[in-house]
């Protein structure tokens, strides 16, 4: 047994172990770095928060984290670690919102810069014939939401979730249901500032230098760090019908959002889900939704194993409501819906747009917000959706009780093949999201062994499939990824990052020391 003074002793060399990592982690940090001449400040203590992500899965901590008083200060740390060329493997990430999945946000051992934090940029909102709203690259979506509707207005393309940063989504695109007729987000930007990985802080658009422009939407952060954008803004609704409906077969389904995706008066928002095995589907929509039909509502039983929701919107202001009726009476009679399944409700335009927060507060309070997420975004060209979703849909994927899968298509013309995000070849193509919450270590394992089976298959099914937020580790890996589009993203990493500094924690390119 261990006596009093063998823990005490113990204790005594724990706590002396923790002084020495830190001391040992802040020597490591070059000591010019805190000379800095900043309006914000670093901090060496607490950097955990850095380490983390919503994805929950990988965690690599800094040695600093940076809270940026101003643009500069960003170009001054950024220019810094680039005047140490190879000397230094210091690397700099942009962290937004850190909600990430696979550590993309994350430096090891580098410096994370808290986006949050700049808080000079200060958000202006123009309106006029073509308005737009001026935002921090840190800003909250909910936050440009917030200011616009004070001029009700508000920006056209959205994320399902409104909780991620203004440069967080740029660097990957910024989809929902939304992008089928206005692109995804970063097809509404019309300007950005930027500080590239030599430190220089660059004005771009697409008539000023416009390839710096087009490389850091969807750039994954290797190109330089967004520290403002101007977003294109359109006249805000004051209210949505919010409408979901059933099908019981895929080709249906998917003509239908095709129809919808192409009709001249359409929906302002269209999405869909894929349910597998989960009964009493209809009576966990009415906690919000009401059904058109209540009586065959509470008696729809249906056989099939795989159901598939289409989700759909339509903007209206209370004066106009009758005229919105009529028009969603007409869609709807277009399509091809189980009738049981119709339910709809009316909500605030903010309501509908933050609708992600609704749940994510839900689920914060059983805990089961911040638990692992393995999560896996594809990007599928029409021509091999089905037989995607033959194999996928109830024979590698028995049920969806781990979160939603979210299935819909959207148009190539609405997206700027001249950005860094990669997309298939074809007009038509669909967004899908297996949104996995694992509870537990087995969960994980399994809902990852899921993901790499539909990845299996897809490769060997040649159904050419793109991963949304992707996920690679090695060189082969990217280069397959971006295809004949390798050459120029790793030509504008030359031109932009030439020591690749920027964003390490997406594993594209290593910093040579
Ligand atoms: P971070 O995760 O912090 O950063 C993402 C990457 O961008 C990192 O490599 C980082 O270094 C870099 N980066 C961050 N800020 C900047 C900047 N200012 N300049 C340059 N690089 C930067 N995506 C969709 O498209 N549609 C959705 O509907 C959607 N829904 C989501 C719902 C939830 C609950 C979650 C967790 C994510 C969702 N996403 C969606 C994914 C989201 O777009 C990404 O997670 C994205 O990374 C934004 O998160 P963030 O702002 O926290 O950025």
């Amino acid at each position: 047994k261990k006596s009093l003074l063998q823990y005490l002793k113990l204790f005594l060399l724990l706590g002396l172990g923790r002084v020495t990592t830190m001391h040992v982690a802040k020597q490591d940090v070059p000591a010019s770095l805190v000379t800095l001449p900043l309006d914000g400040h670093f901090s060496f203590h607490d950097l955990s928060t850095a380490a983390r992500d919503f994805g929950n899965l990988s965690s690599s901590p800094p040695v600093a984290v940076l809270h940026p008083g101003s643009v500069a200060d960003i170009a001054i740390t950024v220019r810094h670690v680039f005047l140490m060329g190879h000397h230094s493997t210091l690397t700099v990430a942009a962290r937004g919102h850190g909600h990430s999945l696979y550590g993309q946000s994350q430096a090891a051992g580098g410096i994370v810069i808290r986006m949050e934090s700049l808080r000079s940029v200060r958000m202006q909102v123009h309106p006029g014939a073509s308005p737009y709203v001026d935002a921090s690259g840190g800003e909250l979506w909910i936050n440009v939401l917030d200011e616009t509707l004070k001029y009700r207005l508000a920006p056209k393309s959205w994320t399902d979730y409104l909780h991620l940063t203004v440069g967080g989504t740029l660097s990957n695109a910024g989809v929902s249901g939304q992008t089928f007729r206005h692109g995804p987000q970063i097809s509404n930007v019309n300007e950005m500032e930027i500080v590239t990985g030599r430190g220089d802080v660059v004005t771009c658009s697409p008539e000023q230098n416009s390839d710096l422009f087009h490389a850091a939407l969807g750039g994954l952060g290797q190109f330089g760090i967004i520290t403002r954008a101007r977003i294109a803004l359109e006249p805000a609704p004051q209210m949505v019908r919010w409408i979901r409906v059933l099908y019981l077969d895929f080709t249906s389904f998917t003509e239908d959002q095709e129809m919808l995706l192409s009709a001249e008066k359409t929906f302002d928002y269209i999405e869909g889900f894929v349910i597998i095995n989960r009964e009493g589907i209809l009576n966990n929509w009415r906690s919000s939704f009401n059904p058109q039909d209540p009586v065959r509502a509470s008696q729809f039983e249906p056989d099939e194993e795989v159901l598939f929701c289409l989700e759909m919107t339509k903007n209206f202001n209370p004066e106009e409501a009758d005229t919105m009726e009529q028009e969603v009476n007409a869609l709807l009679s277009q399509l091809r819906y189980t009738p049981p399944s119709l339910f709809h409700t009316d909500v605030t335009y903010m309501e509908f747009l933050d609708r992600v927060h609704y749940s994510e507060m839900k689920l914060r309070a059983k805990g089961m917000w911040e638990v692992p997420h393995p999560w896996l975004n594809l990007i599928i060209p029409r021509s091999t959706i089905h037989k995607f979703a033959r194999e996928v849909f109830g024979k590698i994927l028995k049920d969806n009780n781990n979160g939603p899968i979210l299935l819909y298509p959207v148009s190539r013309s609405r997206w700027d093949n001249r950005t860094s995000v990669v997309i298939p070849d074809e007009e038509i193509f669909y967004l899908v999201g297996f949104l996995s919450s694992a509870l537990g270590p087995q969960s994980v394992e399994h809902t990852l062994n899921l993901n790499m089976q539909i990845i299996e298959f897809s490769n060997k099914a040649s159904i050419g499939v793109k991963q949304y937020l992707p996920n690679y580790t090695t060189e082969p890996e990217w280069k397959a990824h971006y295809g004949a589009r390798w050459d120029t993203f790793q030509q504008r990493k030359t031109t932009y990052d030439p020591l690749a500094i920027l964003a390490p924690g997406q594993r594209i390119f290593q910093k040579a020391s």
